[in-house]
């Protein structure tokens, strides 16, 4: 192989590429990122959605949990997560009546007495402050061995010293433990939606559990926060840093072929570039990867949600009566109990598009007005996210802009059964992105938001120790969200792929 170009490349400046190179070029390191398209950021792009509206959406990702302040602080990053007050609200109706559950971030009086209302013998408050307060020791325990080399399975047992716990998050099937712990199908579905966000599954598989983990131990705290000024704000920040570092990053440029060696790895581009480097980094998932390198791909599950985009004129106003403000403060579940999940996987499994979609969603604009025009703030308008669950990529194989259509019907269904006016009424903008679109725009294999199956963060015992990002060869390692910690807005892969590089010293 010729001298090499550079000492590392990396396919792909979605954040997580554009981590690993600041922490290599910071250490001295000659990098080159290659994208694929046009714009930086991939999955943490925000955009001008509308054209003719100055508001800037975070096009994919939206809320930030994972991504440790450790690597904000290393960067030098000026980005900053805002709490929401508010954790979720799930409108219901029992015996004819329309309300809803509140719950504040921190237990509090409204909290207890939203409980009450939905259940007077008091078991299942009793039960959340016990469940997600041996979460919350789990979660610290877990969060800061993240950004090390990975653990075996028993030493990250003895690590967190939580038996029982680490017994019901890790070994048993999460819908068990959930069932066990709450009665209200309703509360089962509210704690159950962590555990199914991005990932097709039943509530009584592992795969679930590894997805509730991912969703509960961001920074020791699980908590979700309001990325200021929309994701965007990130990739333009880390785009400083990388540049100051002096790496170079190169748009229009996709990979089409890679090769390697004992000295050093061949990237080809499609304008028939040939770059050679002593590493590379694949911020592309490993299906990605394995093609490029004409390999086969290892199974994982399709992307199963519609991210569905939407500026408002002004918030709806709720059967419940709740102030819309409140409502829809943290995140909004409607049509998400257990027994509602179950039966849509089953449904989705045999190529059923959800009558009635469970939905989740968020209002940037109620934490964060920095992403709309001053006009557009006086005029009182909103943003309203829609995550629709449980609509594997299968279910628009066969016509993508019909299966399209047919969702978003659902998914609005599904959302105007707790309004007491009609959404579309309020619509002044909206987008609808399926698996297959997401697949489309930013190489998403079948639109897994985690690029494929998210891992337990251990490796097994007796296994090579690894840092979670290495492949079988010696010169390639994977830099985004399908290495063991990767999946979500996390930086993780990034900066573990940047160090395992940095530890390894090969010529
Ligand atoms: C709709 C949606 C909503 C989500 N919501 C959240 C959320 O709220 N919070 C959260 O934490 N996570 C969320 N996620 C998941 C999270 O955004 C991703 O897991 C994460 O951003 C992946 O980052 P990455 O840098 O590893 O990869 P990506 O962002 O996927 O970037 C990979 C980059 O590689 C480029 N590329 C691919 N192939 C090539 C090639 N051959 N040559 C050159 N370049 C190539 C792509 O164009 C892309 O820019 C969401 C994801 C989606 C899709």
């Amino acid at each position: 192989m010729p001298q090499p170009d550079c000492d590392v490349v990396i396919v792909g400046a979605g954040h997580n590429g554009l981590v690993a190179a600041a922490y290599l070029a910071k250490a001295g390191m000659i990098v080159r990122i290659l994208e694929a398209n046009s714009e930086i950021g991939g999955a943490t792009a925000s955009v001008r959605t509308f054209p003719e509206f100055d508001a800037n959406l975070s096009r994919y990702s939206y809320l930030v949990s994972l991504l440790p302040d450790e690597i904000i602080n290393d960067l030098g990053l000026d980005f900053e997560c805002i709490s929401r007050d508010v954790s979720s609200y799930t409108p219901y109706k029992r015996n004819g009546i329309d309300d809803g559950l509140l719950v504040s971030r921190q237990w509090d009086a409204a909290t207890e007495e939203s409980f009450a209302r939905l259940d007077p013998s008091g078991h299942e408050a009793a039960s959340w402050q016990e469940f997600y307060g041996v979460i919350a020791e789990f979660a610290e325990r877990i969060a800061p061995t993240l950004m090390k080399p990975l653990l075996t399975r028993s030493e990250l047992k003895a690590h967190i010293a939580l038996p029982e716990v680490w017994d019901f998050m890790i070994e048993k099937p999460i819908g068990e433990v959930i069932q066990r712990y709450f009665s209200d199908d309703l509360v089962q579905g509210v704690v159950l939606t962590d555990a199914l966000i991005g990932t097709f599954a039943s509530a009584f598989e592992l795969q679930a559990n590894i997805c509730f983990l991912y969703h509960l131990m961001g920074n020791g705290t699980g908590e979700w926060k309001v990325p200021k000024g929309g994701m965007g704000k990130l990739v333009s920040e880390l785009e400083r840093v990388v540049r100051d570092a002096g790496a170079s990053i190169e748009v229009n440029k996709r990979v089409t072929e890679i090769s390697s060696n004992t000295s050093g790895v061949c990237v080809k581009t499609f304008d028939g570039e040939e770059i050679y480097a002593r590493y590379l980094l694949s911020n592309a998932a490993p299906q990605t990867l394995a093609k490029l390198q004409s390999m086969p791909a290892s199974a994982s599950r399709d992307g199963s949600q519609m991210k569905i985009n939407i500026l408002l004129k002004r918030l709806p106003a709720l059967k419940s009566g709740i102030d819309p403000h409140l409502a829809f403060a943290g995140t909004f579940h409607a049509n998400e109990s257990f027994s509602q999940f179950e039966d849509t996987f089953l449904a989705a499994q045999d190529g059923d598009m959800p009558e009635v979609m469970p939905l989740e969603m968020y209002c940037h604009t109620l934490t964060d007005l920095s992403i709309l025009s001053p006009e557009l703030q006086q005029q009182g308008f909103h943003t309203l996210t829609i995550f629709g669950l449980h609509t594997p990529a299968t279910l628009f194989d066969g016509d993508n802009d019909a299966a399209r259509e047919a969702g978003l019907k659902s998914a609005l269904t599904s959302l105007n059964e707790y309004l007491a006016e009609p959404i579309e009424d309020l619509i002044a903008g909206i987008e609808v992105k399926t698996p297959l679109d997401i697949e489309a725009a930013i190489g998403l294999p079948r639109g897994n938001i985690f690029h494929r199956d998210l891992h337990f963060p251990f490796r097994e015992d007796g296994s090579t120790p690894s840092w979670g990002v290495e492949t079988d060869d010696p010169r390639i390692f994977i830099c985004g969200a399908g290495a063991v910690r990767g999946g979500g807005v996390s930086g993780i892969p990034g900066h573990n792929a940047a160090m395992a590089v940095l530890s390894k010293q090969l010529h």
